[in-house]
């Protein structure tokens, strides 16, 4: 069953259609920029605002300089889905490459990251529909569930992280579809409204003292003696320190991170309001959701429980919802056929950081500081990364990681530019279309 995509979407993140996120949050006016600072971050997502929060508390002079609006980048365009990311991982070419120590010793520390975030949502009180709701994952193909189970026994050697068996009898206690072959509950999982955790962090970053200016682009760093100039459009500040935290935004005024990141777009859409037995023939017991195909594909209830958000690849060109919401919708409709009448109400999208070897990668380079590399699961990865990277700015023994261990690599001939991009999709589409 294909859409007939006859919705009239808006082309927005649903999550700014919170009209409490309408007003602004106070920026500084560009006089109010010093010239000098302790620390210039660049980039006002979840790693720079988290970044900023940790070094203003420790005292220091913090500028942090946002190329568009603050969070305008993936940070309030996600899933909100929150997780210890370990799928992402990648851990049997990890522990070829790199070797089985470090690599299970940074499985320990994202879930240390997960918890980290959970934590301090609730020590300082950031309203953000946070909801540990668990996520069903399911076997896209009858040959992946024993993959889907093998994995987290695995896990469950390295951590604590339950895991529960659902059998393909038993599944639709956990979804309303017959496109799985069973699959897997972490029941610790969770989702959030990412614009909401992002204005959270905003907030107690204006309190810290953190200067933050929107609109404004970087142009380049350069060091001189201890110093760093950092030009921006309309000025130029000097800097003891500088942190890059542009992610899947990364341009190639800062060469050396760009041939390191692969931006690959990623969209989403909204349902309209739909009644609670619709939301609840799709996920039963409100988690999120996830299969095992290689183009990635989730989906979960918005928090007010009344839509359902899908989300996976997008395609073309810059932003083209009217390709990725058919493709989208298509999804969800052979997924639940339940939704075929089911209108969409947002479509938008936004950029992801992948890396060659599938790690984030946290260090300095260029004499500059940078978390990045995200590989699509960033919400709470990037807070802890930018937490971390301030305590290395901070000289701090806490902001020692396991993830220090990994060299932030290119491939020859890369220039930032994935122009292998299409032919990569194509494949995982030809494989997912065959269950491999
Ligand atoms: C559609 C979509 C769905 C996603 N779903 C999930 C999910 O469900 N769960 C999950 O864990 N992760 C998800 N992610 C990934 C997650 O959102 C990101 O990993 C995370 O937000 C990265 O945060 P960041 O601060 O590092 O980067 P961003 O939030 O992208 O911020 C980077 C900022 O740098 C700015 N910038 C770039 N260059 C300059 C410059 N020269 N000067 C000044 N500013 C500059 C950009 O404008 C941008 O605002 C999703 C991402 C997308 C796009």
């Amino acid at each position: 069953m294909l859409a007939k995509n006859t919705s009239t979407y808006t082309n927005m993140p649903y999550w700014l259609a919170d009209t409490s996120l309408a007003s602004k949050i106070h920026t500084n006016a560009r006089f109010e920029i010093p010239t000098k600072a302790d620390v210039v971050i660049v980039g006002g997502g979840f790693t720079g605002v988290s970044a900023a929060i940790t070094l203003a508390r420790a005292g220091l002079q913090v500028v942090l300089l946002e190329g568009g609006r603050l969070g305008e980048g993936a940070s309030c365009r996600n899933g909100g889905l929150l997780g210890p990311s370990f799928s992402k991982l990648g851990v049997d070419g990890l522990e070829r490459q790199y070797g089985r120590d470090s690599v299970h010793s940074s499985i320990k520390e994202s879930l240390t990251a997960f918890n980290w975030l959970v934590g301090f949502i609730k020590e300082e009180q950031i309203d953000c529909d946070l909801s540990l709701c668990g996520r069903f994952r399911g076997a896209s193909h009858p040959s992946h569930y024993a993959g889907l189970i093998e994995q987290a026994e695995a896990l469950a050697k390295i951590v604590d992280f339950p895991a529960i068996e659902v059998s393909r009898q038993n599944q639709f206690e956990e979804v309303g579809s017959n496109a799985y072959h069973g699959g897997v509950v972490y029941p610790t999982d969770g989702t959030l409204q990412p614009a909401k955790l992002h204005r959270g962090l905003c907030q107690i970053a204006k309190q810290a003292g953190v200067l933050m200016l929107e609109h404004t682009m970087v142009r380049g760093v350069t060091k001189q003696g201890n110093h760093h100039h950092v030009q921006y459009d309309g000025g130029e500040i000097n800097a003891d320190q500088v942190i890059i935290a542009t992610n899947g935004y990364t341009g190639d005024e800062f060469g050396k991170f760009h041939r390191r990141i692969i931006p690959i777009r990623s969209a989403m859409i909204a349902t309209e309001a739909l009644p609670e037995s619709v939301i609840r023939s799709v996920s039963p017991k409100l988690r999120a959701h996830g299969g095992t195909e290689r183009l990635v594909a989730y989906y979960r209830p918005s928090p007010d429980g009344k839509r359902i958000l899908f989300g996976g690849r997008a395609f073309g060109r810059g932003d083209q919802p009217q390709l990725y919401s058919k493709y989208l919708q298509d999804f969800m409709i052979r997924v639940f056929p339940q939704l075929e009448e089911t209108k969409i109400d947002y479509a938008w999208s936004g950029y992801v950081a992948y890396t060659f070897d599938h790690v984030p990668h946290i260090g300095k380079m260029d004499n500059m500081h940078y978390a990045m590399g995200y590989c699509g699961s960033g919400v709470g990865r990037a807070n802890y990364f930018g937490r971390k990277v301030a305590q290395q700015v901070l000289n701090l023994a806490e902001g020692k990681t396991s993830f220090d261990a990994f060299p932030f690599n290119t491939r020859p001939f890369y220039t930032g530019k994935p122009w292998f991009l299409p032919a990569i999709m194509k494949w995982h589409d030809f494989a997912d279309r065959r269950g491999w």
